[in-house]
């Protein structure tokens, strides 16, 4: 799984649901296999079952192609290992419950995979940036990132102009990204005890927990239960799960009065 932790088991009911209507509940799957392509490279789906490769996806859904060419190296491997022609590939967005799948065969694979091989493999080939960027270890010095630094190569964009604008985008979350791994490699190096002219490291307080049942205990019959009531607040997640676990097939009581803050809304490439 790329790009997050998952902390919301709903969440992941969701994904076994949607892994169940695939293949059914009695199949045997492979939990993490290993998938290698001898002398090339090698990864871990989430799970693999037949002719079908699970993966599940934590944030945002990306634009098509999405995670094909991870996928894409899976399944190659797979099918290696286990003389296929296709396989299904799937991709789980866990948090916007989204399910993308699609066919891939073994020449289409083997198209997309080796190729990215071959070009990360030859010298004249140059890194292009993508949406996958934030993830690598080159952030700090690939040139796709900063290529227009160049005061020369700036463009005087006109931000009203949409064109202008989409295309300044692009440039700055490239910028964005480099500037986060400048400043966490300064970060690691004031760390390592080395001076940076202007900068120090400063010591946040950690956040305070405390055992909820030892509270209870120490202050209730003292508070009374609409005062410490007032200090606590509810994990609604965890309050589905407990009573889901109690009451299997009930709802639980209180869901009509479940209020939900305004849904945020989030800014995705759209290609
Ligand atoms: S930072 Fe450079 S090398 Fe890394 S994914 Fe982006 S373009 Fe490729």
């Amino acid at each position: 799984m790329a790009g997050g932790v998952l902390s919301d088991e709903r969440l992941i009911d969701w994904a076994i649901d949607e892994v169940h209507k695939v293949i059914g509940g009695d199949a045997v799957v492979q939990v993490e296999p290993l998938l290698e392509l001898e002398d090339k490279y090698y990864g871990y789906a989430d799970l693999v079952c037949g002719e079908h490769v699970f993966d599940l996806k934590s944030g945002g859904i990306p634009p098509l192609p999405g995670y094909k060419a991870q996928l894409a190296g899976y399944a190659l491997a797979h099918m290696e290992n286990t003389f296929r022609d296709f396989v299904w590939c799937h991709e789980l967005y866990i948090d916007s419950q989204y399910h993308r799948y699609y066919k891939i065969t073994l020449g289409e694979a083997r198209e997309l995979v080796l190729g990215i091989l071959d070009s990360h493999l030859d010298e004249n080939s140059e890194p292009v940036s993508c949406t996958y960027c934030k993830w690598c270890k080159h952030t700090l010095t690939c040139k796709a990132l900063t290529k227009d630094f160049d005061e020369d190569d700036m463009k005087d964009y006109d931000l009203t102009n949409a064109e202008d604008l989409a295309e300044a985008l692009h440039v700055a979350k490239r910028w964005k990204i480099w500037a986060e791994a400048v400043e966490k490699e300064a970060k690691k190096q004031l760390q390592e005890g080395n001076d940076i002219d202007g900068w120090k490291l400063q010591t946040r307080k950690g956040r305070e927990s405390i055992d909820i049942g030892m509270a209870h205990k120490e202050l209730y019959s003292r508070m009374g239960s609409d005062k410490f009531l007032a200090c606590c607040s509810m994990n609604l997640t965890k309050l589905r799960k407990i009573w889901g676990e109690f009451y299997e097939n009930e709802e639980l009581p209180v869901e009509e009065f479940i209020t939900r803050s305004r849904d945020s809304v989030a800014m995705v490439e759209d290609k």
